[in-house]
């Protein structure tokens, strides 16, 4: 029969959509960062190919991608080339041609998550709107247009007041606070003025920042990862604590939080929902991430499957894998470039040196071609038999790093 010749490529689902499956189709990645490198890693012990869209030659995604094909995510014509070399597209940044991707998808072609997703999640005020209105709770928020609504909205929410761009925007990059009325022209002006876009957020008066990856498979299945503490240091995701010390009653509300926060969305993948906890214990939903997240590091030594296997597994249409933690506790340092060029190079590698000395420390470099101030450079994730136990590791990790520069 016909059927003799089907080899695993050409094989179907009982609804005739083809398996997708390990070493057939090509997974392709828009934008090649750390987390498309880390994406290239867990393909690699999956044989999962993965072909990377960026447009810097030696991007961290490079050495490591299948193929990496040179141009801008951001480009209409070279995002349709890409496609046309892939079996399914994904995102490891929001900030892409999504027109493009829309387009393509009425073509036929498979992008996960949706491209609809994308669109909803890359300007910021549309992802406020569309979260409010699947009642999903958040900090009050209103779209400012001049310097009259700039005060509007500080009467209305008071201060400190946070203006926010709406796109474009990534490690607090695009968040600027006036204190007071005063401070909101120069605060706007930080911001690019108002021709950019902005809006504002209410102050979220938080005691913790918390967050959950969310995995969704083809087949709609969800599952939640541990909810996580991160700490962030100038606007910048710092350290990430998994799991979160909170009590049982608020992991729940951040999981049903954040399960309904993707419920809303289309698209297959894992995703981040950044939240705030209040003093009186209420969720805010900060924001969504449509792709793996800085808060889903720890996962790839601290979990049965890490947020970058679980993300190609969902868009591959693969089982998902289990997302509970395999040891007690986690942190994950981010290592955030202290200076430019070289100095910074010297001081990052001096706390690797220390890193590698500690018990259960796994060290991720992500071969930036430049250092810069603030920079994500790579991260350090330990692990241990309590929280107690590795937040000491992390302290004697980072004393000794002190003591050595006096
Ligand atoms: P990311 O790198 O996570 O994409 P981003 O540039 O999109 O960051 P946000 O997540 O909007 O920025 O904000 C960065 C940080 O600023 C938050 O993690 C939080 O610490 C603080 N922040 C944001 N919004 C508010 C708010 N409404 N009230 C108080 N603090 C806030
Ligand atoms: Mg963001
Ligand atoms: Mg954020």
């Amino acid at each position: 029969s016909p059927d003799s010749h089907q080899t695993s490529s050409s094989l179907r689902n009982d609804d005739g959509s083809p398996v997708h499956g390990l070493s057939e189709s090509i997974v392709g990645v828009l934008g090649g960062g750390q987390l498309g490198r880390m994406l290239c890693q867990a393909a690699s012990k999956m044989a999962i190919k993965v072909m990377v869209l960026d447009p810097s030659e030696n991007c961290p995604a490079s050495a490591l991608a299948y193929d990496h094909m040179v141009g801008s995510f951001d480009d209409s014509a070279t995002v349709q080339e890409f496609a046309k070399r892939c079996g399914v597209l994904t995102v490891e940044i929001e900030h892409v041609d999504v027109a493009t991707l829309e387009r393509l998808e009425q073509q036929g072609v498979d992008c996960e998550p949706r491209a609809s997703t994308i669109r909803i999640i890359q300007d910021k005020y549309l992802q406020k709107v569309h979260f409010s209105q699947h009642a999903i709770p958040l900090p009050e928020f209103m779209e400012i247009d001049d310097l009259e609504g700039a005060k509007r909205a500080g009467d209305l929410f008071g201060y400190p007041l946070m203006i926010k761009s709406k796109r474009l925007a990534y490690d607090g990059r695009g968040n600027a606070v006036a204190k007071s009325e005063e401070e909101l022209p120069s605060a706007v002006s930080a911001l690019g003025g108002f021709g950019r876009g902005l809006y504002v957020e209410k102050w979220a008066p938080f005691v913790k920042e918390l967050a959950v990856i969310v995995a969704r498979g083809r087949d709609n299945s969800i599952l939640c990862y541990p909810v996580v503490e991160t700490i962030h240091k100038e606007n910048i995701c710092h350290i990430v604590k998994a799991p979160a010390d909170v009590p049982w009653k608020i992991r729940k509300l951040a999981n049903d939080v954040a399960y309904k926060a993707i419920s809303s969305l289309e698209g297959a993948g894992v995703f981040a929902v950044e939240l705030f906890l209040t003093k009186d214990g209420q969720i805010l939903l900060n924001e969504v991430a449509p792709r793996p997240h800085n808060s889903g590091h720890h996962t790839i030594e601290s979990c049965y499957t890490s947020q970058f296997e679980q993300h190609l597994r969902a868009v591959v249409g693969l089982p998902l894998g289990d997302p509970s933690m395999k040891t007690p506790a986690a942190i994950m340092y981010n290592l955030l470039g202290e200076d430019e060029g070289e100095p910074g190079f010297k001081m990052a590698h001096q706390l690797i040196a220390r890193a590698l000395e500690i018990p259960g420390a796994t060290v991720h470099w992500y071969d930036k071609p430049e250092m810069r101030k603030q920079r994500k450079m790579g991260h350090i994730t330990l692990v241990g038999p309590s929280m107690g136990v590795v937040e000491a590791r992390l302290n004697s990790m980072l004393k000794e790093e002190v003591s050595e520069n006096q």
